[in-house]
């Protein structure tokens, strides 16, 4: 295949590349808005630059969309969601330092706290402070306890330069904890019965992320911050609430960058699965610096012209090599489909994200920078 460097095309001049489908987020957050209705805020878990996807693109399509808001772990993806979505709403989840306080000022965003220790820090730290109360309602992680919950707000009351948005816990289980949704949704409902006493309930109740946007409908509450489920990354097993929802990673795709047919010249045949004399050995231009796993199962392919090509281990930071034996028309430049169609076949998330020996959200989230994302729609 002939590479045109002048072509329009972004992906003709890469080596290795990732396709993201931005219609394909915007169809999904309609989904999550079709199921919710008008009501319930919808704050866009975009953490871990969006999935992978790219944060401030990601918002760039939500803000066109409606969304109420975000949230987010790190600084960076808080910038480029900022540069993007210059008004909303960005709260922070626990993970940043407070050190960081003047660019809370500078981004406008809302920050997290979870104890008596953290509102005293971030009071200092910021000028103006906007913060949601994080309660952990039995995740055993971050977030403070049921009980500490009202003496937290009685003191963020008395402090002039505080406001305090929202409550929100995660709706999330521990392996082997078994299902205690609805538990941990109960002890929120006491802590709002408590908290409208008092006079003092923040206007912001958050508990829903995907899991629950799909099985639990009853624990919407005034908002709701999913993640994976914008990124098309979702389990639909007992949904009550199952949406359609499409994949936002189109492809990996990587370049032939060698082809030889070996012979007895380069010496003996290595010792391992899948090598043989006189076979024909591709290349591709992508390896474990890229987000791959340093190994992939057994049986792992590419296509290349619409044919499979396995994957011969070892992977290298850089490169992988292929058998092309049987793609005889393969040559250098050619494309390699690591997931995606292509022409006859394809390869899906299931059975990329098998061969990684990770879920659909570790093939997602394991991508590193270095494979640049091209954005299709
Ligand atoms: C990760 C995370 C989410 C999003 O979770 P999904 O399962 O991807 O929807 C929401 N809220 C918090 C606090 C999180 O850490």
């Amino acid at each position: 295949m002939m590479v045109d460097p002048k072509s329009e095309n972004p992906a003709l001049s890469l080596s290795c590349w990732r396709e993201i489908n931005l219609s394909a987020i915007a169809h999904n957050y309609r989904a999550i808005r079709s199921a919710v209705g008008r009501d319930v805020k919808i704050m866009a878990c975009l953490k871990q630059d969006a999935y992978g996807c790219g944060a401030g693109q990601v918002a760039a399509v939500l803000d066109a969309e409606g969304v109420d808001g975000y949230g987010a772990v790190s600084l960076q993806d808080a910038r480029h969601i900022r540069e993007r979505s210059p008004e909303k709403p960005i709260l922070l989840y626990p993970g940043i330092s407070p050190n960081c306080g003047s660019i809370v000022d500078e981004l406008g965003l809302t920050v997290t706290i979870s104890s008596l220790a953290e509102l005293e820090i971030w009071s200092y730290a910021v000028r103006k402070l906007s913060a949601f109360i994080k309660v952990d309602l039995g995740f055993w992680r971050a977030g403070a306890l049921p009980a500490e919950v009202a003496g937290l707000l009685a003191c963020a009351t008395r402090l002039s330069n505080v406001q305090i948005r929202g409550l929100y816990a995660h709706l999330s289980e521990l392996p082997g904890s078994g299902p205690h949704a609805i538990e941990q949704c109960s002890r929120l409902k006491q802590l709002l019965v408590a908290m409208e006493k008092a006079g003092n309930r923040p206007g912001t109740i958050m508990l829903s992320s995907s899991d629950g946007v799909l099985r639990h409908p009853e624990m919407d509450f005034d908002a709701i911050d999913p993640g994976a489920l914008l990124f098309g990354l979702a389990n639909m097993t007992h949904a009550r609430r199952p949406l359609s929802l499409r994949p936002a990673l189109d492809a990996i795709k990587a370049r032939v960058v060698s082809v030889k047919r070996v012979d007895d010249s380069i010496g003996p045949v290595p010792d391992l699965p899948g090598y043989r004399r006189n076979m024909r050995i591709g290349v591709l231009a992508i390896g474990w610096g890229h987000g791959l796993p340093r190994s992939l199962a057994l049986g792992a392919c590419a296509i290349v012209n619409g044919r499979r090509a396995p994957i011969l281990p070892p992977l290298h930071l850089e490169h992988l090599r292929i058998d092309l034996t049987e793609v005889p028309d393969a040559s250098f430049g050619d494309e390699a489909v690591l997931l995606g169609f292509t022409g006859r076949d394809a390869i899906g998330l299931s059975e990329l994200s098998a061969n990684f020996n990770t879920d659909d959200v570790g093939v997602y989230c394991g991508l590193q920078p270095s494979l640049t994302r091209v954005y299709v729609s």
